[in-house]
């Protein structure tokens, strides 16, 4: 098994099919990636399994617990103390407050991760404590809010998965995907040749490689200068 994630969330059942379709249902047949779904709330102790309060010092709205979540961990990983993590452990919280997923981070995570521990908050958010002790990284996948973490942590385990060594077949590559190189991907087109009037470019039948390479690589930079400029104004270090 090259990664193990567990997901830590008070809705189980949101996570039921979600992978077990294409590269990522694949990916745990081959066991490459092993993933649990784990309900907090069975970390709980108290008789009414309470994974939420209201916050201290009042305001609207509920607060995730601490306690469930440090049992979690704690039985998960065998420890609370984050300096005595395994190697290669990361436990990540999902939070529109954290550092930008984007793909250079799923690419150190499918590189480095052994074990990925993927917290979902809800309603205003996590105790502050879990921050402050457990978590590894803190990660947001953009600019918005989402009432759960849940749809984060899909996000997070789809894009690291299908970059772990043997998970893409052989019939797709990353290489040329979007972000690799600072770059969006080029155009594709399948059959048929013409539909509704409109017509494959010409050269993609020419059978010409070192033309068709040339091709996407300018549709890649045009794509890439007219919707994601900022990738190629990017400093490279
Ligand atoms: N009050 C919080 C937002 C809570 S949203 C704030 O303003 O920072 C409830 C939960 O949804 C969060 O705890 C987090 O787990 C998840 N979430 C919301 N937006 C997210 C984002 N952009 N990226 C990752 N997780 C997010």
């Amino acid at each position: 098994m090259r990664m193990k994630i567990d997901v830590l969330t008070i809705f189980p059942e949101f996570f039921r099919e979600v992978f077990d379709f294409g590269i990522i249902r694949r990916a745990k047949l081959a066991k490459i990636v092993e993933i649990n779904v784990c309900d907090i709330r069975s970390f709980t102790t108290d008789k009414h399994e309470k994974t939420d309060d209201r916050p201290f010092g009042g305001g609207d709205g509920m607060v995730m617990k601490c306690e469930p979540i440090f049992r979690a961990i704690e039985e998960i990983i065998g420890t609370c103390e984050r300096e005595n993590y395994p190697s290669g452990m990361k436990v990540v919280l999902l939070s529109p407050q954290g550092k930008q997923f984007k793909q250079s981070v799923a690419r150190e995570f499918a590189d480095e991760a052994k074990h990925l521990i993927l917290i979902c908050g809800r309603y205003e958010g996590v105790d502050e404590r879990v921050n402050d002790v457990l978590v590894t990284d803190e990660i947001s996948i953009g600019d918005y809010v989402l009432s759960g973490g849940e749809a984060a942590a899909i996000v997070l385990t789809d894009a690291i998965v299908r970059l772990l060594p043997n998970a893409l077949g052989s019939e797709t590559s990353a290489v040329n995907d979007s972000f690799t190189e600072d770059l969006l991907d080029y155009p594709h087109y399948t059959q048929p040749r013409e539909f509704r009037g409109m017509e494959v470019p010409e050269v993609l039948l020419s059978g010409n490689h070192a033309e068709i390479e040339k091709w996407r690589k300018e549709k890649a930079f045009e794509k890439t200068l007219n919707f994601r400029k900022d990738l190629l104004e990017k400093e490279h270090s």
